[in-house]
């Protein structure tokens, strides 16, 4: 399937199914018949697994592309490794008119899209992600790397060019990373669609997904996030809703050390906080909660991580939040299903929330 995201400056398509990759001699051909040079920033792990895929695409079509090998997964969103790229790109002889590719998860896809905003002060750049997850990350221009202190913490807006979602690159995720990319596809049923939500809810299958139905799902899940960006590129309003669950879940992140947990793992803990946050606010009721709890736990999603670490930790990474305002906590919670808000939170209530949560899993 097909879908294309429109900003007020730019327009892209996004591409999911099977050979996507066809249509760099169609679609995309003159575009990369502009580009003086082609590079691919790949994370090492897809490189040993897929980088021919990708490589022969573009030499069937006479292009020899450049390889930059990164690390695999978060420890790619380095300062270190930011600076390794750029300099690659420069004594490669990249210039304004060259374009690069991202391929790999959401860490490549963020950490070469600021390569790509910020070399020569902006080139362009096509994302080709490898992993479910990449559904959200790929698409939107949010890009980023970390620093020592924090996540996402230097970054810019910087939207792709285009976004080529190859579904047979699944076949060698690890359950864990199928796990954590579907957390982002049930948070946008749960922000947008309650229908949507209770189909998700009742699969068996949940984690075991065919590539037939991920093309689908994920095209869905991308409509959603393309009409918000759509509606507020720069986050102003109602992008936050995008964050459901990641206040709390990237605490999450942080306090069990990354690495530890995957992304959406950590988001799944954290849309559990938000339900019970949703409960004393809107009208999600306490047997929905529970229901959640009781699907995530099914479907093999992890909730000790609250269990084993005190409220005071997780709360030294919430204030932290970019999103933070002097000592109050901004979170998306849910009037009902479908219907997000922005509420803004004390340390108090927090920690009630937290304390709720702990019961219900314990
Ligand atoms: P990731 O990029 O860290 O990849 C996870 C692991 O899977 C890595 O070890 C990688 O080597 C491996 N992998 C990737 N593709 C594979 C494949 N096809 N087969 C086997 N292994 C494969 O993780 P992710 O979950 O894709 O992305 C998480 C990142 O995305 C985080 O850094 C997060 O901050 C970012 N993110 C960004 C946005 C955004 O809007 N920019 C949104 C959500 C998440
Ligand atoms: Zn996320």
């Amino acid at each position: 399937g097909t879908l294309s995201v429109q900003l007020p400056d730019v327009t892209y398509d996004v591409h999911i199914g099977n050979d996507v990759y066809e249509l760099f001699s169609s679609r995309y051909k003159s575009l990369l018949e502009s580009a003086d040079k082609v590079g691919i920033i790949v994370d090492e792990q897809v490189a040993n697994l897929h980088l021919p895929v990708l490589v022969d695409a573009l030499c069937k079509f006479g292009i020899q592309p450049i390889i930059k090998l990164v690390p695999a997964g978060e420890q790619c969103k380095t300062a270190a490794v930011y600076v390794d790229c750029q300099s690659f790109l420069l004594r490669e002889g990249f210039t304004r008119n060259s374009l690069l590719f991202a391929f790999g998860g959401g860490a490549c896809g963020d950490l070469t899209g600021f390569i790509a905003a910020t070399y020569m002060r902006g080139i362009r750049f096509i994302q080709c992600p490898t992993t479910i997850l990449a559904h959200d990350s790929a698409v939107g221009g949010k890009t980023a790397i970390n620093l020592p202190e924090g996540k996402n913490m230097v970054g810019a807006f910087h939207q792709p060019t285009a976004v080529l979602f190859e579904t047979s690159l699944f076949q060698t995720l690890p359950p864990r990373e199928i796990r954590s990319g579907l957390t982002e596809l049930i948070k946008h049923a749960f922000i947008s669609d309650p229908v949507w939500s209770e189909q998700l809810l009742s699969r068996d299958s949940f984690v075991a997904p065919t590539e037939e139905w991920l093309e689908e799902e994920l095209l869905k899940g991308i409509q959603v996030k393309a009409d918000i960006v759509a509606k507020d590129e720069f986050e102003q309003s109602t992008r936050k809703y995008l964050n459901f669950g990641h206040t709390f879940g990237h605490a999450v992140e942080a306090v069990c050390g990354f690495g530890g947990l995957s992304h959406g793992e950590c988001v799944m803990i954290g849309m559990a906080y938000s339900f019970i946050l949703s409960e004393r606010h809107g009208e999600i009721d306490a047997s929905f909660t529970n229901r959640f709890l009781q699907f995530a736990e099914d479907n093999g999603y992890t909730f000790n991580p609250v269990l084993e670490h005190s409220f005071n930790e997780f709360l030294a990474f919430m204030i932290k939040d970019k999103k933070a305002t002097n000592g109050e906590m901004n979170f998306v919670i849910l009037k009902k299903l479908g219907s997000p808000v922005v509420k803004k939170m004390s340390t108090k209530e927090c920690e009630e929330v937290f304390n709720e949560l702990t019961s219900r899993i314990g």
